[in-house]
C-alpha cells in the first residue's frame, strides 16, 4: 500500500504506486515504462483529510493531508524501511 501525503490547499495529486514500480523493477522494465506504468492522478475535495484511491493495477493509495500528528509519518517511514 502506498501513502501519499497532501499538502493542506491541494486539490489533485499526482503519485507513483509502490508496489507497481517494484513489480517493473522486478520484471525488468525499462525505469521510464515503469514510471508511466505507476504514475497515478486524481482529484480531492479540498475538505477531505483522508481518502483512497486504486492504481490502474488495483494496488490502493491512501491520500493524507499533512496536517497529521508527526507521530503517524515516523511509524510510516519505519514500514517502508522494512519492506
Ligand atoms: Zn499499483
Amino acid at each position: 500500500m502506498t501513502t501519499v501525503w497532501i499538502s493542506p490547499s491541494a486539490t489533485s495529486f499526482s503519485c507513483l504506486c509502490e508496489p507497481c514500480l517494484e513489480q517493473a523493477r522486478a520484471a525488468g522494465v525499462l525505469f521510464s515504462e515503469a514510471l508511466m506504468g505507476a504514475s497515478v492522478r486524481g482529484e480531492l475535495a479540498a475538505d477531505v483529510e483522508v481518502a483512497s484511491r486504486r492504481c490502474a493495477a488495483g494496488h490502493e493509495i491512501v491520500l493524507r493531508r499533512v496536517a497529521r500528528p508527526p507521530s503517524l509519518r515516523h511509524r510510516d517511514e519505519r514500514q517502508m524501511a522494512l519492506q
